[in-house]
């Protein structure tokens, strides 16, 4: 089917960025959240993220028509016009659940949905539905607007024709969409993750200091950024989430999360979006 109008469920982080991103290559997209003001406040981001690109040169329509493409609502029931949609709440199987329930009843049998997960078994969440083979991950990066993959995850039930279709749908958003399989984690974080996760051990253990750790992986390794800048920037807390639900997907003591990690969360150090981690962003 041709899509050409994309449903977007949560107007946080993720899902300001997939609207943006979608609206920018031609789609006309349905925004809903629970509140006006967080769709007020996605839409405010938009604008400015689009201002930015449109002054660097880097969109070439211009931004209030890109806007115009992108309708908000509080409620699912305008989800019954769409083409194709994302799931972008919080990470919490119930919320999820409840979303993926609502959606299954409202969309038009042939629609695609998908959920942009990090670390929900996208079989676990595929088979709540009455469309699993229509059902699938797309996961992807945060800023949406500036990082250029998305991550294809197929549940044990997704076809390969719903597969080809959103990588289709991937490509026309400019994306590089790669598969991955349905195992805690996908390929990013269960690779990102348990280097953060080693990194914070190096720390506690006394290897080196933090800006020892950081150095190495940016000027020896030719990372863009420090293992633990990296984590204040994510926020020890999700790093810590996903940690865990490697842990308790793989059962493998390997996953294990650093006690130093733990301990941060508790004291309520979660890197940048507190004001410290394992650096201090209070000045
Ligand atoms: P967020 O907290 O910024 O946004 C979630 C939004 O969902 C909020 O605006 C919230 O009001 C809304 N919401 C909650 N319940 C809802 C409901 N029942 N109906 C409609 N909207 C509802 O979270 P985020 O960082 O945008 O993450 C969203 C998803 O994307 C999560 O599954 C997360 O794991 C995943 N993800 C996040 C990142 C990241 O770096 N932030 C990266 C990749 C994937």
């Amino acid at each position: 089917m041709t899509i050409k109008k994309i449903g977007i469920v949560g107007a946080g982080t993720m899902g300001t960025g997939i609207a943006q991103v979608a609206a920018t290559s031609g789609f006309e997209i349905i925004l809903n959240d629970v509140g006006e003001d967080y769709l007020q406040r996605s839409l405010k981001i938009i604008d400015k993220s689009l201002t930015k690109l449109s002054e660097k040169g880097k969109i070439d329509e211009d931004k209030d028509k890109i806007l115009s493409r992108i309708k908000t609502t509080t409620s699912l029931s305008e989800f019954r016009e769409v083409d194709f949609a994302v799931e972008a709440a919080f990470e919490d199987f119930e919320v999820k659940k409840k979303i993926l329930l609502e959606l299954d009843k409202l969309l038009a049998p042939s629609v695609i949905l998908t959920s942009n997960t990090s670390s929900i078994s996208i079989t676990r969440l595929g088979s709540l539905t009455g469309r699993p083979s229509q059902f699938m991950g797309m996961h992807f990066m945060n800023p949406v607007p500036l990082m250029a993959l998305v991550e294809l995850i197929k549940g044990m039930a997704t076809s390969q024709e719903t597969f080809d279709e959103v990588k289709s749908l991937a490509e026309k958003m400019e994306k590089v969409p790669v598969e991955a399989n349905d195992f805690p984690g996908f390929i990013s974080n269960r690779i990102l993750i348990p280097m953060i996760n080693e990194a914070v051990y190096t720390l506690m253990e006394g290897v080196g200091t933090a800006e020892a750790i950081d150095t190495v992986l940016k000027v020896g390794m030719n990372h863009p950024i420090g293992p633990l800048a990296l984590a204040d920037l994510i926020g020890l807390d999700v790093c810590l989430d996903i940690m865990e639900v490697l842990h308790e997907g793989f059962k493998d003591s390997k996953y294990r999360p650093c006690p130093l990690l733990r301990k941060m969360v508790d004291a309520g150090y979660l890197g940048r979006k507190s004001g410290k981690g394992f650096y201090d962003y209070s000045k």
